[in-house]
């Protein structure tokens, strides 16, 4: 069983050599006779999320425990069972869910575990679209943004797992989408592929201020944050009237020692603007209202989804560090197993 392994907690970036690839020698592709309720499963998928980097740093936060050093680190990936002692998943069973970078991986807790019921999609989409991501996107669009036709909506790091799907959403009720990403080819596919109005690329302006100003001369309603710091300063001098902040992440700030200040935070006052942090977890009962959604779009053609898929459990590592210099382009996969 091949592993990837933390070797101990991080500071600063994550970097491929934090990480130690693992080969032990014995499968059991079986469960013990004894076990109940759990799963044996052949990782096809693992997905690369942002959110790991705090387990790394051994963070504890209220709602994702911190990783150990020295066991295989895990997150969210499709699977096939191979065996079952759960009446609920049987050997053969497509599912998503958490499980460990490995090849096959012994799953005792099954509270997380969604079975496939529709295999006819590309299983990989269920660490994005159809998975936490596409969860993120709609929940935190729909309910935290309250969004309204025409309203104008600006979405940082647009072009990536959640971000591409925030603005798909909101052309599709009918507002005006502006995003920002950090390189050319990104702004190309923000405008050419998922049919953004607008879209720049942040890291070639010198005052992001300006460039607001230039891309939301009347102001910006719903701002989907995904990267804090200073994009944040500078969109909350541009907030119109009641608008809305729907804090999703803080890309920027995760590595760094300590938090850069946000200086403009009384904009929020003069402004009567809601600015409202939410996590994906709390909105996991909305999955059903997700796939409704989205599901006749894929088929339909009418909803793009781009991912950037590294072969091999060997490339997690290198897959997983490169969220944090924007190497990926679209939502970040590890291809582990043919399905
Ligand atoms: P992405 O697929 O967007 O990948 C991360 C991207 O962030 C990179 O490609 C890069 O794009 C951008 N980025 C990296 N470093 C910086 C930086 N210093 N400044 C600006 N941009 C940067 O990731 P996801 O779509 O999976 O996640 C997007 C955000 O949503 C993250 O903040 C994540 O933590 C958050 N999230 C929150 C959840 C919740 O429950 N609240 C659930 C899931 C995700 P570029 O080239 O454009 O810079």
């Amino acid at each position: 069983n091949k592993q990837i392994i933390l070797k101990d907690y991080v500071h600063g970036f994550p970097k491929e050599s934090d990480f130690l690839f693992k080969t032990s020698s014995t499968i059991k592709l079986k469960l013990p006779d004894d076990s109940h309720d759990a799963v044996l499963v052949k990782n096809l998928y693992l997905s690369c999320d942002p959110y790991m980097c705090h387990r790394m740093r051994g963070v504890v936060f209220n709602y994702t425990p911190p990783f150990t050093p020295g066991s295989p680190i895990n997150g969210y990936g499709v699977s096939r069972v191979v065996d079952s002692s759960h009446r609920s998943f049987s050997k053969g069973d497509l599912i998503w869910g958490i499980t460990g970078w490995e090849e096959y991986s012994l799953i005792t807790d099954t509270s997380s575990l969604f079975k496939i019921q529709d295999a006819d999609l590309p299983l990989s989409y269920y660490t994005g679209l159809l998975g936490m991501p596409g969860i993120t996107a709609y929940a935190g669009f729909y309910e935290v943004c309250s969004p309204k036709k025409d309203e104008i909506v600006f979405i940082s790091a647009a072009s990536g797992a959640v971000g591409q799907l925030v603005g798909q959403f909101a052309k599709l009720m009918g507002c005006y989408v502006v995003g920002s990403a950090g390189s050319k080819d990104k702004v190309d596919l923000l405008i050419n592929k998922f049919g953004f109005d607008a879209a720049f690329n942040y890291k070639e302006e010198e005052d992001l201020n300006a460039a607001l100003k230039r891309y939301f001369p009347d102001g910006i309603d719903i701002y989907f944050e995904n990267v804090g710091g200073k994009m944040l300063d500078a969109v909350l001098l541009n907030m119109r009237l009641r608008g809305r902040i729907a804090v999703c992440g803080m890309i920027s700030q995760y590595n760094l020692e300590e938090h850069e200040g946000v200086r403009n935070l009384f904009c929020l006052v003069t402004k009567r603007v809601r600015m409202e942090g939410f996590v994906v977890l709390d909105y996991y009962h909305l999955y059903p209202e997700l796939l409704e959604l989205v599901l006749p779009l894929i088929r339909e053609g009418k909803l793009t989804y781009i991912e950037d898929i590294a072969q091999g459990l060997e490339s997690g590592p290198a897959a997983f560090v490169g969220l944090f210099s924007g190497r990926n382009v679209g939502k970040q996969v590890v291809a582990v197993a043919r399905e």
